[in-house]
């Protein structure tokens, strides 16, 4: 029975429809799980009052979305940003489900956040947006059921809030509750780095398939933050030429390779890539269509659409951030013979470290960094193989590889756990 349209029914979840509809016929999933995890199982809406500074008062709109807890807690980022809606949480968490999966981490898909601009908060609004946030969502957050993490212009010392106003509640430190914390309240070495370098990981693996050299690679990095400030430096790191990265302020370029410890001395300095007089700038859009071989989307979703991926000038790409690539856009991309290394697998690296940090956590016993190094380069590969021989072998997009890989774990969960009562 057709129910739609539902209200997480919005562009953004019908991209994540989409590619689970193009998935679906690959991963031999029963008619029962494949309706079931069409649905997020539960979505909370709440809003979240906050004093600001001036002695004003803001409501900002807030979501959690859980799309599966079939494998375990439901496991994501929270994000503080103007478009945060629940469609958007929708869709991310669905994502998170199939990451998890296919990375055969113990955890299903949640993704949720504050409809705030976060650049307008002063740091002790953004710490009662926090707090009040964590309040209200005590009842559905929990080590054992949903945890959190940064995202979108959350960072540790967000995820040391949230730590911290769950474990008052409770009366004793949870530091599993939240992944990303800051390392003197249980979080993991290398966390920080772990997205960004499990991009280049990604990257160098299929280099390595398609029988190409990483340092022979001239890149282009969309974002210069957590995700893309991190890549960028592991590119140049390994070897390979990064001439161009952006921020929200635009992007800079130079065609023989940016000097990178330049850059970012000058954003830490002045907060953003505006005025660096050592290299030519470019929009954001024109910073897409710049000469390359490797283009890496890590900034925001809906980067590539129809509108622009026929003018792409890259070779790979790859998805460091969450749905940077529009449905019009692959079929575009994929008749131009240019790779897509897609976001549940590329940027997995993150929530992978959020999964050793949990496992530390509770455990209380912690691993150095060439052990956690060690272990996500293995998880990291061991998914890539699977995506990559799943994708000759079908002749399916790396995209509908991946999301295959994701469902078909989940799926057999289902079947085999059958649908309550
Ligand atoms: N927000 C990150 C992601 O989209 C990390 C989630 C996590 O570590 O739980 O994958």
């Amino acid at each position: 029975m057709a129910v739609e349209p539902l209200e997480w029914d919005t562009p953004l979840f019908q991209t994540a429809i989409t590619q689970y509809e193009q998935a679906l016929p690959h991963a031999d999933v029963d008619a029962a799980a494949a309706a079931r995890l069409r649905f997020p199982e539960r979505a909370v809406m709440v809003s979240v009052p906050v004093r600001l500074d001036d002695g004003t008062w803001s409501v900002f709109p807030a979501y959690r979305v859980k799309h599966s807890s079939v494998l375990g807690p439901t496991k994501g980022g929270i994000r503080y940003d103007p478009h945060v809606s629940l469609g958007e949480c929708a869709a991310l968490s669905m994502w998170m489900t199939w990451k998890c999966a296919l990375l055969r981490l113990p955890y299903g898909g949640a993704k949720g956040g504050v409809r705030c601009d976060p650049r307008q908060l002063s740091l002790a609004e953004v710490q009662r947006v926090t707090r009040r946030y964590t309040a209200e969502m005590m009842s559905v957050i929990g080590p054992q059921e949903d945890i959190p993490a940064p995202d979108m212009a959350t960072n540790e010392q967000t995820m040391a809030w949230m730590m911290d106003t769950y474990s008052m509640q409770k009366g004793y430190a949870v530091p599993e509750i939240v992944t990303g914390k800051p390392i003197s309240i249980g979080g993991s070495i290398f966390r920080n780095e772990a997205t960004g370098v499990g991009v280049v990981m990604v990257v160098e693996r299929a280099c390595e398939r398609l029988g190409w050299r990483l340092r022979d690679q001239r890149c282009v990095v969309q974002g210069f933050g957590k995700v893309g400030g991190i890549a960028a430096h592991d590119l140049v790191h390994r070897g390979a030429k990064v001439i161009a990265v952006s921020d929200f302020s635009g992007g800079v370029h130079a065609s023989d390779g940016l000097d990178l410890e330049h850059v970012q001395r000058w954003v830490d300095e002045h907060g953003s890539l505006a005025g660096y007089a050592e290299a030519d700038h470019v929009s954001n859009a024109e910073l897409l269509e710049l000469h390359c071989d490797v283009l890496v989307l890590a900034a925001l979703e809906n980067q590539l659409t129809g509108a622009n991926a026929h003018r792409v000038n890259a070779k790979l790409i790859a998805e460091g951030a969450n749905g940077p690539t529009s449905v019009e856009a692959d079929t575009i991309l994929a008749d131009r013979g240019i790779l897509v290394l897609p976001d549940v697998l590329t940027n997995a690296g993150g929530v992978t470290v959020s999964y050793f940090e949990w496992v530390q956590d509770l455990g209380r016993l912690f691993w150095n960094r060439n052990e956690i190094r060690a272990r996500l380069g293995e998880k990291m590969s061991d998914a890539f193989d699977r995506v990559w021989s799943l994708s000759l072998q079908r002749d399916l997009s790396l995209r509908t590889a991946a999301l295959v890989g994701g469902i078909r774990e989940v799926a057999a969960a289902l079947s085999a756990r059958g649908i309550y009562p």
